[in-house]
């Protein structure tokens, strides 16, 4: 295997020498993709009707390409994401990318660019992949477009916090978006409006924002770019159930492994914001992004709420497993890891 670059500092962010790698594209037209071929990274260019420039048709999804202990670059679960790329595609009318072209395109992705693909450093680095669709079609009625790109590029990256392990969150009134909507989906619109109260949060000093459901305005659903998690008073982990927010690869590996493996009650249900800041011990965010970030406090109508009573504990044990499995230290009992080389 190749040795890697040597990377320093690694944020999550694209990389300062992004054109020296590689990328993936493959091209829509006429009612069929194109097979899709590996290129440098370069610009793409678009009508400014283009209708992602627009109307927004588009999605994306994240993952991410690890050097595991065991010398070889690993993805976690990467069939999940391109079966929920292909659920988004469906939702915005965008023509399915199946999921045997997917994994195809980001297995070559990652072969092309193996020497970016940083040490691991117990898990902060990791090669991200950004695997996008967006309709292309100049057009000004809005409808869906008839000609689509669908690309992935790749970045070194490091945690996706600031200040890794800890946020504080602010609960925001915005809400991200809704059942029925594109919430379940991983669509560009879903994050554009999570911008300005991210802004405002982060002007306030909170890492971020919490969003509450968008029918009562009182069940909690997701970070930005992260799902929830609640450790209650009495040890019961409840999470959001699904519907208004992304089905997260990262939540369903948790919830499996603190049900099977740690034994403890799980629950997929609503989840008051009230109940949350009274009753919960432990709080903590999970995504490919954030992996598992324990949140230290929840501000909640002017009040700042102490929502880890518990030394992070169940975060901490939770977040060595899943780390553990991911980068090969530990067993892997649901063939969770794909072996990429
Ligand atoms: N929720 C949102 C809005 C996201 O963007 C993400 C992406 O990381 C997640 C949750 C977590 O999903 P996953 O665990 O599949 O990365």
């Amino acid at each position: 295997m190749s040795t890697p670059r040597k990377f320093k500092n690694l944020t999550f962010s694209l990389y300062e020498n992004a054109h020296e790698m590689k990328m993936y594209e493959s091209y829509y037209k006429e009612g069929s993709w194109d097979k899709g071929k590996i290129v440098p990274f370069h610009n793409i260019e678009l009508s400014p009707a283009a209708n992602i420039l627009n109307y927004g048709q588009g999605v994306f999804e994240g993952m991410k390409a690890y050097r595991s202990v065991k010398g070889k670059i690993v993805m976690f679960r990467p069939e999940e994401n391109a079966k929920r790329f292909a659920r988004s595609c469906k939702k915005l009318a965008i023509p399915e990318v199946r999921v045997d072209k997917f994994m195809q395109a980001v297995r070559d992705i990652v072969m092309e660019n193996e020497e970016f693909v940083p040490e691991s450093e117990n898990g902060s680095n990791s090669m991200y992949l950004r695997p996008v669709c967006i309709g292309t079609e100049p057009l000004l009625g809005v409808r869906a477009s008839t000609e689509y790109i669908f690309y992935i590029f790749a970045s070194p990256v490091g945690p996706y916090f600031d200040k890794v392990g800890v946020v504080r969150l602010l609960v925001t009134d915005v809400h991200r978006t809704a059942e029925n909507s594109t919430g379940d989906a991983k669509a560009v619109c879903n994050y554009a409006v999570s911008m300005r109260p991210n802004r405002e949060a982060k002007a306030q000093g909170f890492n971020g924002v919490l969003f509450l459901d968008s029918v009562h305005n009182k069940n909690v659903e997701e970070a930005g770019a992260a799902n929830f998690f609640a450790l209650m008073n009495d040890d019961t982990l409840v999470t959001p159930r699904l519907g208004a927010i992304l089905p997260g690869i990262t939540r369903e590996s948790i919830l499996k492994i603190a049900s099977d493996l740690f034994g403890f009650k799980v629950e997929e249900r609503e989840l008051g914001i009230d109940e949350v800041c009274e009753n919960a011990k432990e709080c903590f965010l999970s995504g490919t992004g954030a992996t598992i970030t324990s949140i230290s406090e929840i501000s909640w109508k002017d009040h700042g709420y102490n929502v880890n009573k518990n030394d992070f504990q169940l975060a901490h044990r939770l977040y060595d497993r899943l780390l553990g499995i991911q980068l090969q230290r530990e067993e892997d009992p649901y063939a969770w890891v794909m072996e990429v080389k």
